[in-house]
């Protein structure tokens, strides 16, 4: 390209050079001097040349720098464009710069344009002012966060969304922006807090399991060791409940141990917590409840279960229970207070079933309820 564009200037050289072989009788001195131009003149056209070939290889460098750039940026711009997560771009005070259309989807919208006209203001997605303020400190602090909030549209539609987000600081003064991934774990989380729930009920009855009744009597006990409030135990054990699966079946006697963890559960507070402790035994803790209250609860469950008839598909029965109770003292953990209600559980059976006894620690013995009554009918089929 070089030697194109300085053509003239070569042919100009060439005509100096072929004017010099053929000029005679020039003057020593003006011959000598024109030979120098001549040279100089050739070494100048020669450099603009070589300047020219360099610069037009900077040119194509450049030039493909410029397009692998481009290739680049739409590879990127693809990956915004196309990926199932929601990505936004806004100012540290949360104004919304740009999103992608996986998060204007994500919150129901049908394009980013109608999102953005709609959500000036990431703390606008945040449900609670808590979570956006823990979302601001960490970044502001920390620069990146990471949590899992519950996020509501402005349809009125709450998902639960894994936010992460980075504060990519600016030059010397600017103030720089924030970029955030939002992932839609509201599945995840459902299926997490199904098999929480799975991992903590009796499948038969619906109830706490053993595990999850000793978890939360735990924390229970503790409060009361803390604070002395009152706190009672009971356990429940279904009287001659072989005989139901002996004389109807198994299948009759699960119906029945539904029924009867239902008729347990409506006798007692939404606070009180009750479990399945195994096969047919059930128990209950009773929060900030005395001696006395647990006793009356206890009376109310057994005659609860004594009046009802319990209907097992084709056969209606009758069914009783026998209680043991006990009630926390400082210095009683958790197995002391079951070993106390498995003792007065031990002397209803004793004492006739159908009744609820209280353990007494004075004495090691038991005393029955107060309102406790012997049953009159015996357990089996109602007429
Ligand atoms: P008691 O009055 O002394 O408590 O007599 P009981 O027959 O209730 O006591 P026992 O411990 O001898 O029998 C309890 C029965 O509970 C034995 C078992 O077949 C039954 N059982 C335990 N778990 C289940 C269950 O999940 N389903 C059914 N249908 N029966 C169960
Ligand atoms: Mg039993
Ligand atoms: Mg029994």
């Amino acid at each position: 390209m070089g030697k194109e564009i300085f053509q003239k200037e070569v042919d100009a050289l060439e005509q100096a050079r072929s004017a010099l072989e053929q000029a005679h009788g020039l003057e020593k001195g003006v011959e000598q001097a024109f030979r120098t131009l001549v040279s100089r003149y050739a070494k100048l056209v020669r450099q603009s040349g070589r300047m020219v070939t360099m610069g037009d290889r900077m040119q194509n460098s450049l030039n493909q720098l410029n397009s692998e750039l481009a290739a680049s940026e739409s590879k990127y711009r693809g990956v915004f464009e196309n990926v199932t997560e929601g990505i936004y771009r806004c100012a540290p005070d949360g104004r919304l710069i740009e999103i992608n259309p996986s998060m204007a989807a994500m919150f129901g919208f049908d394009g980013i344009r109608s999102f953005l006209g709609d959500v000036m203001n990431i703390k606008e997605l945040f449900c609670t002012l808590d979570d956006y303020e823990r979302y601001e400190s960490l970044l502001m602090t920390d620069g990146v966060q990471r949590q899992e909030v519950q996020a509501c549209g402005p349809d009125g539609r709450t998902i639960w969304v894994e936010i992460s987000a980075s504060l990519i600081k600016g030059e010397a003064d600017e103030p720089g922006t924030i970029v955030g991934v939002l992932a839609d774990v509201t599945e995840r989380k459902k299926m997490l807090e199904d098999m929480c729930r799975l991992a903590r009920t009796d499948s038969l009855t619906g109830l706490w399991n053993r595990g999850y009744f000793m978890e939360l009597s735990l924390r229970e006990v503790t409060r009361s060791l803390r604070n002395g409030s009152d706190l009672s135990l009971l356990i429940l054990d279904v009287d001659y409940f072989k005989s139901v699966n002996d004389t109807y079946g198994h299948d009759v006697g699960d119906q029945a141990l539904i029924s009867i963890a239902n008729t347990v559960r409506d006798s007692v507070r939404e606070v009180d917590i009750v479990g399945r402790y195994g096969g047919e035994e059930f128990v209950v803790l009773l929060p900030d409840a005395a001696v006395g209250a647990a006793a009356a609860v206890a009376d109310r469950i057994t005659g609860n279960i004594r009046s009802r008839v319990f209907d097992c598909g084709n056969v209606k029965l009758s069914i009783t229970a026998s209680i043991g109770l006990t009630s926390f003292e400082q210095g009683d953990d958790l197995d002391s207070l079951l070993k106390y209600a498995d003792i007065a559980l031990y002397a209803a059976k004793k004492k006739g079933r159908d009744r609820s006894e209280i353990y007494r620690r004075e004495t090691g013995d038991c005393v029955t309820c107060p309102t406790s009554r012997k049953r009159e009918h015996t357990v089996g089929e109602r007429q």
